[in-house]
This record gives C-alpha cells, sequence and structure tokens, in this order.
C-alpha cells in the first residue's frame, strides 16, 4: 500500500510506495523524511549524489532468477576503494535485495539471515569463514554512507559507518556481512555477480551513451599541464605525466603526492595514455601505467609493467609486459579458487612459481582506486601454461586475477603498431607455453611405430636370403703368397632373386692374417662388382695376461647384382706374425643373396631417433629456462 504525504520542508507529494519504507528522500527538496506509523519527521537534507558512471535509475524494474523487482532506493557509500552505488530493491513477494556497483561489475545480493558467523576481526583476507559453505574473505573495511534517495527499509544516515567483510563462494557466490560499528554480524546478504543484460536493467542505449562520456580536461595543480581524465567519474587517482605528481580526483583535483622531479617515470610506456587497442572483439582504452617490482634489495628488484585497460561494459583488465612478455590479465573470482599446494581453479591445476612482495614504484595516468607509490602486496603467481593464476593480499584485501600469455605480435597488433616498437623478449616467461611440449608425446610413438616396422622388415628380408655357393679353396701346396697359382676361380653358380650379394670367408687364423682381391663375374663376361677383404686373427700375452683381436672372418657385400650365372674370383695373399708355424692351407667362401645389413637398421634407427630426442631435450631445456626464474630453480 502506497502512502502519501507533503513535505514538510517544500510541500512536494511525497510518496512512500513501499509498506517497509521507513525512510524517503523528498525528490524536490533532498530532505530526509523517516516515517513512523502516520507520523512524518524531517530529519534535514541530505548532499547532492555524486556524479558515477551507473547506468541504473529509480524506479526501474528487472528480474532476478525469474522473479521481478524494482529499484526503491539508492545509497552512495564510501569504501577504501572509492564510491560506489548500491542499489535497494524489492521484488513482487516482499523480499529485499541490493544491487551493488563499483568498477563496472554488479553484484546482486538478497538479504538472508545472518545466523551463525564470525566476529569482525575474526574475518582476515584470503581465509575461508566457517559455515556458510567454506566462502573466502576478500575484503574487509569501514563503509560511510555519503548520501541517498528514493526510500529504504532501514534507517540509514549521511555519515554513519559500519563494518564490512565481503566474502566470495564457490560457482560465482558473493556475500556481505555488515558488522554495524561493532563485531558481530547484524545483516547478511547473499548473491552472485550479474550483468545488466541478465537482470534486464540498464538498456543498450544507455550503454552506448555512457561510452561516449566525454572526457574531461583539468589542469596539474603542481605543474599547471593539462591532464585529460577519460574517466572522471571512476578514477581516483591520476599520475601527472609531465612532473609525476600522484593527484587524488575528489571534485576538483588535489596533490597528495609530489614525486622526484629529476626521476619522475621509471620506464618508459609501451602505450601513449588514451591508445586504443582491439583485444578480443572489443577496443580497449589505455587509462594508466604502472612499473612494479619485487626482490631482496634495491639492487636486486625484479621489474615489469601493467597498463590498465578500459572497456565501457566489460570494465577493467590489464595487460602486464614482463621482460619483453604479454599476458592479460582479468579480475577472477576468489570463491572458485581450491588451496592446496597446488592451486586448482576453473577446472585446471596450477603449480607454485613464485611468491613475493610486489611493490608499485611509479606510475602515470588514472586509476580507478586510491593506488599510491611505494604500495606493498603479498604476490603469488602458480601457472599452468599459457595460463597465469596471482594472488595479491594485504590486510584488507585478497584479489584473484586469471592472466593468459600473449604473443607480443598480437598485442602489436591490437594497438596496431609494428612489432620491433615493442620491448624485445628475453628468456621465458613463467606462462609461456612451451612449443615442444605437445609434440614430445607423439613424436616418441612414432619412433616406435617406424623402428618396429624397421625391424619387422629386416627380419622378413632375412628370412628371404638364400646361398647361392660354398665351398672351401684349398691353397695350391707350395704356392706363393699373392701369385698367380695362388688364385682361385669358382665353377659357375646361378644367382637369384633379388636384392645385395654378400662373400663371406672364414680361415682358421691364429697370428695370421688372409687377405683377399675378388671380382664377382658375369659369365658373359661383364664384371659386376670388385671386392677386398680382409681377416686377421693375433693373440699373445703380456703382464695384463692373455690377450686376443679380431677374427678368420671377413664379409663383402655387393649391391645392384643382376641375377644371372656367375663366377667368383679370388686372388689372395697370406701370411704370418711374430714366430707362428700356422701355415694357411685353406679357407672357407659362401656367397648369399638378399642379406639385409644389421648396420644399416642401426644407422636408420639412430636417424629417426634423432628428431624425438632433439624435441625432448628441447622442451626439457624450455622448462629449466622457464623454471629458473621460479622459487623452484634446480628443483
Ligand atoms: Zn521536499
Ligand atoms: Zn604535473
Amino acid at each position: 500500500m502506497s502512502y502519501e504525504v507533503s513535505c514538510p520542508s517544500c510541500g512536494s507529494a511525497v510518496i512512500f510506495a513501499f509498506d517497509a519504507s521507513i525512510i524517503r528522500v523528498c525528490s524536490s527538496c533532498r530532505s530526509l523524511l523517516v516515517r513512523d506509523g502516520a507520523r512524518i519527521e524531517n530529519v534535514g537534507l541530505v548532499a547532492e549524489l555524486v556524479s558515477t558512471p551507473s547506468l541504473l535509475r529509480l524506479g526501474e524494474t528487472g528480474s532476478y532468477q525469474g522473479d521481478a523487482f524494482q529499484i526503491v532506493g539508492r545509497v552512495q557509500v564510501e569504501h577504501p576503494a572509492g564510491l560506489w552505488d548500491e542499489w535497494r530493491i524489492a521484488f513482487s513477494d516482499g523480499r529485499l535485495g541490493w544491487l551493488a556497483e563499483s568498477l563496472g561489475r554488479r553484484h546482486l545480493l538478497l538479504d538472508v539471515d545472518p545466523g551463525d558467523l564470525p566476529a569482525f576481526s575474526q574475518c582476515r583476507p584470503g581465509e575461508r569463514i566457517r559455515g556458510r559453505s567454506a566462502m573466502m574473505v576478500i575484503d574487509v573495511g569501514v563503509a560511510t554512507v555519503k548520501t541517498l534517495e528514493g526510500e529504504l527499509p532501514q534507517d540509514l544516515r549521511p555519515g554513519e559507518t559500519w563494518n564490512y567483510a565481503d566474502l566470495a563462494g564457490p560457482k560465482g557466490a558473493f556475500a556481505t556481512i555488515d558488522f554495524g560499528d561493532g563485531e558481530a554480524a547484524r545483516a547478511m546478504y547473499l548473491g552472485r555477480a550479474a550483468t545488466l543484460e541478465q537482470l534486464g536493467l540498464g538498456h543498450l542505449g544507455r550503454e552506448a551513451g555512457f561510452a561516449k562520456a566525454a572526457a574531461q580536461a583539468l589542469q596539474c595543480p603542481e605543474c599547471r599541464g593539462a591532464l585529460t581524465l577519460r574517466l572522471p567519474d571512476l578514477s581516483k587517482r591520476v599520475a601527472c605525466p609531465y612532473c609525476g605528481t600522484l593527484l587524488a580526483v575528489e571534485g576538483s583535483l588535489q596533490a597528495i603526492e609530489a614525486a622526484d622531479k629529476q626521476n619522475k617515470l621509471s620506464f618508459e610506456p609501451a602505450f601513449k595514455l588514451g591508445a586504443k587497442a582491439r583485444l578480443d572483439g572489443v577496443t580497449w582504452v589505455v587509462l594508466g601505467a604502472m612499473e612494479r617490482s619485487s626482490g631482496p634489495s634495491d639492487y636486486t628488484r625484479y621489474s615489469w609493467r601493467e597498463y590498465l585497460l578500459h572497456e565501457p561494459i566489460r570494465g577493467f583488465r590489464w595487460l602486464v609486459e614482463d621482460r619483453g612478455h604479454w599476458t592479460v590479465v582479468d579480475n577472477a573470482h576468489a570463491g572458485d579458487l581450491e588451496m592446496g599446494t597446488k592451486r586448482r581453479f576453473g577446472g585446471q591445476t596450477f603449480r607454485h612459481f613464485v611468491s613475493s612482495e610486489a611493490r608499485v614504484d611509479s606510475l602515470v595516468g588514472e586509476f580507478p582506486w586510491a593506488v599510491t607509490r611505494g604500495e606493498i602486496t603479498q604476490a603469488a603467481d602458480y601457472i599452468a601454461p599459457p595460463l597465469i593464476l596471482s594472488e595479491e593480499s594485504t590486510a584488507t584485501e585478497f584479489n584473484l586475477s586469471l592472466g593468459r600469455y600473449i604473443e607480443s605480435a598480437d598485442v602489436a597488433q591490437a594497438f596496431g603498431i609494428a612489432a620491433p616498437a615493442l620491448p624485445r623478449k628475453e628468456g621465458v616467461h613463467a606462462a609461456q607455453p612451451n612449443p615442444y611440449q605437445g609434440r614430445v608425446g607423439p613424436l616418441w610413438l612414432w619412433f616406435l611405430a617406424l623402428s618396429a616396422v624397421l625391424v619387422v622388415i629386416f627380419l622378413f628380408s632375412a628370412t628371404r636370403s638364400r646361398t647361392v655357393f660354398q665351398t672351401t679353396v684349398r691353397l695350391p701346396p707350395g704356392a706363393v703368397s699373392g701369385s698367380p697359382q695362388a688364385v682361385f676361380i669358382s665353377e659357375p653358380f646361378q644367382v637369384t632373386g633379388s636384392g645385395n650379394v654378400r662373400v663371406k670367408v672364414y680361415a682358421p687364423l691364429d697370428n695370421s692374417w688372409l687377405y683377399l682381391d675378388g671380382t664377382l663375374a658375369n659369365t658373359k663376361a661383364e664384371a659386376v662388382g670388385d671386392f677386398e677383404m680382409e681377416a686377421g686373427f693375433y693373440r699373445g700375452a703380456d703382464q695384463d695376461g692373455a690377450w686376443s683381436e679380431g677374427s678368420g672372418e671377413a664379409v663383402a657385400f655387393l649391391g645392384g647384382v643382376p641375377p644371372g650365372e656367375y663366377t667368383l674370383r679370388l686372388a689372395p695373399q697370406w701370411g704370418v706374425v711374430g714366430r707362428s708355424k700356422r701355415v694357411l692351407k685353406d679357407f672357407q667362401v659362401e656367397v648369399r643373396r638378399g642379406v639385409p645389413r644389421a648396420s644399416y637398421l642401426l644407422i636408420a634407427l639412430v636417424l629417426i631417433f634423432l628428431w624425438p630426442a632433439w624435441v625432448t631435450s628441447r622442451s626439457s631445456s624450455f622448462e629449466t629456462a622457464r623454471w629458473s626464474e621460479s622459487d623452484h630453480a634446480g628443483s
């Protein structure tokens, strides 16, 4: 039942549209009216609303999980990180909730029974609270009512403060606990992040109108330089690009820190403020840049650069440059983080890479939160290339972000600049995908398969080889080594089939040697192949004991021998060493067709082994280079 009264201050008609409403701001004179039964009390004027980039309006209707709601009131709340709009909503079934907007993101939260909750001082960022399905504390602080409009079901006055803890739970759950001005929870609001599209609010026309919101031209109070505020409604800090002074944006610019004039900026930003980048299908604008570093001392610090990008509908994201390597970094929902020595997030397992204290060293441009130079956060990075999960915490906040490695060529293309204009890549980045990783396993499988095929071919051809001639050659008694009398010429024999021809001899040698100068000749008198072979067997004894080397066996291979009738001619030379008395009388000779050569098989196996072995070694040295920058180098 709506309830209409005249404003005690200006006489305008004021309507309390909801039974539950206790306070209402007169839309004509901004008097705050408090209802107590039929009595209306004017408790004084409230401040004008602060201009914010909100797309919402009082009275607007939307729906959440199929239930219709209406926006009934708005509270502008000052948090440590900035001024946020919190819209009070009423559902048609009487339930109440909040639609909170911060940094371009929205959460719809319903009033729930706080139940058994820890005390305010027990809520530590990065830790989970008992009960409430293990929600993680991500932010604690004190909030202050700046001003309000519309009607509200609770008595809130400008200047009123309360302790709060923000929580993130699994699957996008989000909650805020209101501790009043003490330790005990007095209210809890539970819900999740939601987009305007999901809520049926904030029409695209207004989105476009906001996207065109004019940048604001200002003058640096320190150096009189011309500054452009691209997000005048959101930015909390501006670092002057001319004098380096860090300025607070509170309606007018106030200087809060003057930088060392000799050393304004510790780095040369890769992009100009206001530069546009086309990434993931939308156009982002560079709002600010900062250099951060970590390390044990000022002389051994490791630094990287972060560029803050903004897009009206998608909000904020970072582009991070570290030794010429780039990552695109977005906020991630901490409630979905599974702790442990390895972190689990979004179905992926991340391995710890490095923990450090990260410090803001130098900055330029505008930032939507109260950033300070020298600000320190505890940071820990976990990797699952090409992804990198970063946890950053302070005494009051726990922030989770998810970065994705992006090639510098893609960064250059996004900004429409030439790749050499970007910093040169050095080393391997924590999140850089290993270019060899996916190839190692399949290559070894190919190696095994190919080796098996080669061995089968070898064994198969071995079964196909045939002996085509075999005899024992007797040296004529009294024949002299190398003399024509010693020459052996075989009877003609048939060489059938295909493949090579192997000539093998065996001589019973003992501290003696046999050398053969051979010819395999076609009986049609076409010489087919000459070969030489030598066998020698030596033995003896020295201070290390008995020794022997060589053997009585020798082989020669002839390739490209066509089938036909052949004779074998062997011209032998032989001799002894030392005092050997053994005289060579005969030796055996065998001619075999189609003998597979084990040495060829071995060479082939070694050659096909080289490729997977090389890729494996490249892959492993890539990983060594990656981990050399981590806390786990050398392990
Ligand atoms: Zn009034
Ligand atoms: Zn300046």
